[in-house]
């Protein structure tokens, strides 16, 4: 092993920061550049001001390390893809810009399909996928961390430039489609290191001393072969001779065996996720290659928005003293999933405040943990005191309510199930009299302007809440009388009045919080203001009743009822760190019982409970699935099982690949699952048949991702392709997904086509 003697002192740090903006300022220039209203040079100078202002605040924060690179015009992969030079041929030869390439790559242009997007791990970010072949040839095309360095540098704020590591970016990418069979990205392994060594040699020459490597994908369960190739490429990289210091990083869970990889790797640093890879610490005693580097210990929650306890960091961080030659304190994970600033919250209950921390604050922890670990206890006292205060405070503050508590104890199994399918069927087709294969959609009609015209001049006071009232109920019975034109059988009150199917149920219930500005980027220029949760949860009054009931009066066919599963809350929420997560979901399981309750006796015969987050938030190990699969199994049985036999109990889930959960969405013993499966052309029907799988489901015969318009030829054609699998009685016909984000130009005609399909099939059996 090659040891460094003249290896710079790291530094307390982040892994990386926001980037759309405290005031999503990124946002508004990109979507003006898209929009012809800003040239670059114009989205390049709110670029530079956002990075000039994230790098002096951290440094004045008093961080010993500042990253750099962690900005983006879209995201960290398409940048690799692009530094790298490993975008799909059809992105090259055009007289496109550099960056209107780019843009295409993100976004689609005119023939061209975007590159695809995908969830990035267990979290509600979603990044480009990049699409590699034997001929992809990698070669140092862009000098984006080497300018971003400069310009720090040049502010007096030497950075450490973040790279995603050329391990997991190969694992996220996949192979094109007209690759051969069997190609493997990790084939171009040496091929990308060869880029990063040129980059890093750069980098050293203009006097970066650290560089930092993600690694992320080594949070999942990984093949021998690829911590091999984990081993070959930090043995590369620490070998190189001219290279700043290296840090490599993990997060979003414990590197387990590849911590050892990396331990015995020749680099100077490793970072630990301490938070959500706290496993790692077992053991980590007997680790020797530890020894000689230093080891950033991510004692910060980058993922959540509470505030550290400082005493239980500070003894994580003791039990690295003496295993690493040096500790310093970071942040579990980059910053990107949490809200910049809490200071911006100006209606903040303040018991409340004191418990929380954005990434601002979170800096501010960084800071202070890592000068109490240096034993500058002095200077540190007063706000160590004042921070384990807040703790205290915060393990009394959770509001604990003793009735929901006493209800969830007094449940049996018997809360759990429902009659047996075939009972429940009968008395279903008795009550409903539908037809073979039965249309219907997912719930949300498009949102025109007028939708979110009502919703902005309500929260603006331009008009009033009974104003708003008819507003909505004008919308709800439009699209009921469409869809009795249209023929639809089972009918939805199309969501008019959700701004989003999350933040909704949080505005309806106790120990929810929403924020005012704690947006948080999802992808692209696409930010989400996901709602906290900071104590038990209730539902004061019924929630969706009246917007169902009052559809429901307008048409003799059946309406269903729309609620969000508790899964699917918690995912797309900052969950409590108090309890375990299947408390608080079957919290909001209760809250949902009692809304199915309500809906029935308004006289809704069907209600839809969905998860779309069902899968996201499977755990990365294998290890792990189990437990979260029992919890998120019977948090949806406990909000769906006290439902009458004859009341129908839809789910809707929001992918295809079905693989892992499979097992689990069978369990949830939904009377009708809807799937995602236009795009894979009806694949998880043979999946669903594998496990013998015996209850309603609707797979999706209209993509309604793509602006295109199928025609009655098309639906037919996968209307066909399901009855290969599922008879007529039990098969649905509907979209992918809710309708929300197409117009109406493109909805009608897509949902008569497939209306007529069906009635064709049907007259055909
Ligand atoms: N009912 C929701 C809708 O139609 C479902 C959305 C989703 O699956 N993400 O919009
Ligand atoms: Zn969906």
């Amino acid at each position: 092993m090659t040891h460094r003697t003249d290896v710079p002192a790291l530094g307390a740090t982040v892994l990386g920061y926001p980037r759309i903006g405290p005031d999503r300022e990124l946002k508004r220039a990109l979507e003006a550049y898209w929009a012809g209203r800003i040239d670059a040079d114009a989205l390049h100078s709110v670029a530079v001001s956002l990075r000039a202002d994230t790098w002096t605040a951290l440094r004045d924060a008093g961080l010993g390390s500042v990253p750099s690179n962690t900005f983006s015009y879209y995201d960290q992969v398409l940048d690799t893809a692009v530094l790298l030079d490993m975008l799909p041929a059809r992105f090259r030869d055009s007289d496109r810009t550099p960056l209107d390439t780019y843009f295409a790559a993100a976004r689609g242009a005119d023939q061209l399909a975007p590159l695809e997007l995908t969830k990035w791990f267990d979290t509600n970010y979603h990044y480009l996928v990049p699409e590699l072949g034997p001929d992809t040839d990698p070669r140092l095309a862009s000098r984006k961390p080497v300018e971003e360095f400069v310009e720090s540098a040049e502010l007096g704020v030497p950075t450490r430039p973040v790279l995603l590591g050329p391990v997991t970016f190969l694992l996220l990418s996949k192979p094109a489609a007209e690759a051969p069979a069997g190609f493997d990205p990790l084939e171009k392994l040496d091929a990308v290191i060869d880029c990063y060594l040129e980059l890093l040699a750069e980098l050293a020459e203009t006097g970066a001393h650290w560089v930092q490597f993600d690694e992320p994908a080594f949070a999942a369960d990984r093949t021998p072969a690829e911590l091999r190739a984990l081993a070959h490429a930090y043995r590369r990289i620490g070998e190189a001779r001219q290279r700043p210091s290296t840090l490599v990083a993990c997060y979003h869970g414990a590197l387990g065996a590849a911590l050892e990889v990396l331990a015995e790797a020749p680099i100077e640093a490793v970072g630990l996720d301490l938070v959500a890879g706290r496993a790692d610490l077992d053991g980590i005693a007997s680790i020797r290659g530890l020894r000689d580097k230093t080891v950033l210990a991510g004692v910060v929650d980058g993922r959540n928005i509470w505030r550290t306890d400082v005493d239980a960091a500070l003894a994580y961080c003791a039990t690295l003293l003496g295993v690493a030659g040096e500790v310093v304190v970071g942040t579990s994970a980059p910053l990107l999933h949490v809200p910049y600033d809490l200071d911006a919250e100006s209606d903040l209950d303040p018991a409340l405040r004191s418990r929380l921390a954005f990434a601002s604050q979170k800096v501010d922890e960084v800071v202070l943990l890592d000068r109490a670990l240096r034993g500058e206890t002095e200077t540190v006292a007063e706000a160590l005191h004042e921070a384990r205060r807040a703790v205290g405070n915060a393990r009394n503050a959770a509001a604990r309510d003793q009735r929901i508590r006493a209800r969830l104890e007094s449940l049996r199994p018997e809360h759990r199930k429902r009659a047996d399918y075939a009972e429940r069927a009968t008395s279903q087709a008795e009550r409903l009299g539908l037809p073979a294969l039965a249309t219907t959609t997912i719930g949300s009609f498009p949102q025109t302007t007028s939708v979110r015209r009502a919703r902005a001049d309500l929260r603006a006071g331009r008009i009033d809440e009974s104003e708003y009232q008819d507003r909505m109920r004008a919308e709800i019975s439009d699209v009921i009388a469409l869809q009795e034109d249209i023929g639809l059988d089972v009918l939805v009150h199309g969501e008019p009045e959700r701004n989003d199917m999350v933040q909704y149920f949080a505005e309806h219930l106790i120990g929810f919080l929403s924020t005012e500005h704690g947006w948080v980027q999802s992808y692209g220029s696409r930010c989400v203001r996901p709602p906290i949760i900071h104590g038990d949860v209730s539902r004061p009054t019924p929630m969706t009743v009246e917007w169902s009931s009052y559809a429901q009066s307008l048409t003799e066919r059946p309406v269903k009822g729309m609620l969000t599963g508790p899964v699917t809350i918690l995912a797309w929420s900052f969950v409590r760190d108090d309890q375990p997560l299947g408390d608080t979901a079957r919290q909001v399981a209760l809250a949902l019982r009692d809304e199915i309750h309500d809906l029935e006796r308004a006289g809704l015969r069907i209600v839809q409970v969905d998860e779309p987050a069902l899968r996201e938030l499977l755990p990365l190990r294998e290890a792990d699935r189990a437990a979260y699969l029992d919890w998120a199994v019977d948090s949806f049985r406990l909000a769906t099982s006290g439902a009458a036999d004859s009341t129908q109990i839809h789910t809707h889930l929001c992918y295809s690949e079905f693989g892992d959960v499979i097992d689990a969405i069978d369990a949830l013993d939904a009377d009708v699952t809807t799937i995602e499966a236009a795009r894979s052309r009806m694949e998880v029907l043979a999946d669903l048949q594998k496990i013998g799988y015996r209850r309603g489901v609707g797979p999706g015969v209209y993509d309604i991702h793509s602006p295109r318009v199928p025609d009655e030829a098309e639906v037919t054609g996968l209307v066909a392709a399901a009855l290969e699998a599922v008879p007529a009685d039990r098969l649905w016909v509907n979209p992918d997904c809710g309708l929300k984000t197409r117009g109406y130009r493109e909805v009608e005609p897509a949902l008569r086509a497939m209306v007529a399909a069906a009635r064709s099939r049907r007259a055909a059996l």
